[in-house]
């Protein structure tokens, strides 16, 4: 059936966090919206470790961190609507997280850690909490499994994330508000100038806009419409594990001065992770080299996971930018078209705050937030 609703119905393409939290917050705000999604393998939000604290990042580019303190402020708000929609398994949870340093050289470097999320705290970066140093012993207390560490930051207001329950509850609740979400090979038809439609690979969907949410592959969708955007997969191994008879739920997210990570979900489940395998195309292969790295670095701070079951093991596709900072914006070109992309390790802080505004910008509606460092045609270095 062809859709006739062409008047002011917007087509987001890409159902990862990002576009069905676009969809949601177009539904939401009484517009007709279609959603489609192909399902890639590899697609990132499911297999995304559900981190949700830019306050202890060390090493984004400055702008990041205004923007990122908003998209976590926008959090709870967002988890409640969707409760309020009927949609309220999200996994999302404040459970802290330890900032752990191992040996002299990391310990030295505690303190200046400490002093910058302090001094982010003062500046309003929320979900930090009051931090504060604890022993290796009290580290131990509240994350049994973790072996002896030098110093540790307890970072109370970290919060973590489902990625795949977030994605499902803001699709369902989308749909609860009359969102069309098909699954196909979305590509946008230009008429003129203009995208007038977008196939899902059976009908033409006549629409008013359109938002590029596709994540990793992102990119082959502006080409289609002669842009190239710096964004390209950055494949992350990520391993689930289960600790038998022993209740996780609690236990905070363990970070530290390396990219890896571990945290936990209900029930028994603890995730370690991550790889991040900068130039892996679109290749989702799991491989022995990555998920080494992965048991050596979990089991490094961690002993008391070896006996723990592999549950499984999840490959995603980070939607990288060439700066480390997400696309959002108009598509240069194009009146009818809004960039919501590149968010790389970050999709799930970001994702949820950057689809309300790509759906405010594809339906002229005014954004307060200063949208400059992402701008779509902006100069990377
Ligand atoms: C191992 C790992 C750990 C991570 N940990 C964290 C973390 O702790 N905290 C954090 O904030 N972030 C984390 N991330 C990053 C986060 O998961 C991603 O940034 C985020 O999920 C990206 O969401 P997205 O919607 O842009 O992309 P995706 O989730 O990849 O969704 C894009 C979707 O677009 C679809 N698509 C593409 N082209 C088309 C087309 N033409 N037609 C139809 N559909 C199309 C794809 O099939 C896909 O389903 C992690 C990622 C990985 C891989």
């Amino acid at each position: 059936m062809m859709n006739e609703r062409a008047g002011d119905r917007i087509v987001v393409i890409g159902g990862g966090v990002v576009g069905a939290s676009a969809a949601w917050h177009l539904a939401k705000a009484g517009h007709p919206v279609t959603l489609v999604d192909r399902h890639d393998p590899g697609h990132a939000t499911a297999a995304g470790a559900g981190i949700i604290a830019p306050g202890t990042s060390q090493r984004p580019l400055p702008a990041f961190y205004p923007f990122a303190a908003e998209a976590v402020r926008y959090y709870p708000e967002m988890i409640a609507a969707l409760a309020g929609d009927g949609a309220p398994d999200t996994g999302y949870e404040v459970v802290g997280e330890l900032f752990l340093a191992f040996g002299d050289d990391e310990l030295a470097r505690l303190d200046g850690v400490q002093r910058t999320m302090e001094e982010r705290r003062a500046q309003g970066m929320p979900n930090l909490g009051d931090v504060t140093r604890i022993s290796s012993e009290e580290a131990r207390k509240r994350f049994p499994a973790l072996g002896d560490v030098s110093g540790a930051i307890d970072v109370p207001g970290a919060a973590r994330v489902d990625g795949g329950h977030l994605r499902d509850a803001l699709v369902s609740a989308a749909k609860a508000r009359g969102a069309d979400v098909r699954t196909g090979e979305a590509t946008p038809i230009v008429v003129n100038g203009r995208v007038e439609a977008v196939s899902d690979g059976d009908e033409r969907i006549a629409c008013a806009g359109v938002v590029l949410a596709g994540g990793a592959w992102s990119d082959a969708l502006t080409e289609r419409l002669g842009t190239s955007i710096a964004v390209a997969p950055q494949r992350g191994q990520i391993a689930h594990l289960t600790m038998r008879d022993t209740d996780t739920s609690r236990w905070p997210i363990l970070g530290g001065f390396g990219d890896q990570y571990i945290l936990t979900f209900a029930p028994d489940r603890v995730v370690a992770g991550a790889t991040r395998e900068t130039g892996s195309g679109y290749d989702v292969r799991m491989t022995a080299g990555g998920l080494a790295s992965v048991f050596n670095e979990a089991l490094r701070v961690a002993p008391g996971l070896a006996t723990a079951t592999v549950h499984e093991v999840r490959i995603g596709l980070r939607p990288l930018s060439a700066d480390g900072l997400p696309f959002i914006g108009p598509l240069p070109g194009y009146d009818n078209v809004v960039v919501a992309t590149g968010h790389g390790p970050s999709g799930l802080q970001l994702g949820p705050f950057s689809g309300l505004l790509a759906a405010k910008l594809i339906t002229g509606q005014e954004v307060a937030t200063d949208l400059t460092p992402f701008a779509v045609d902006r100069t990377i270095a």
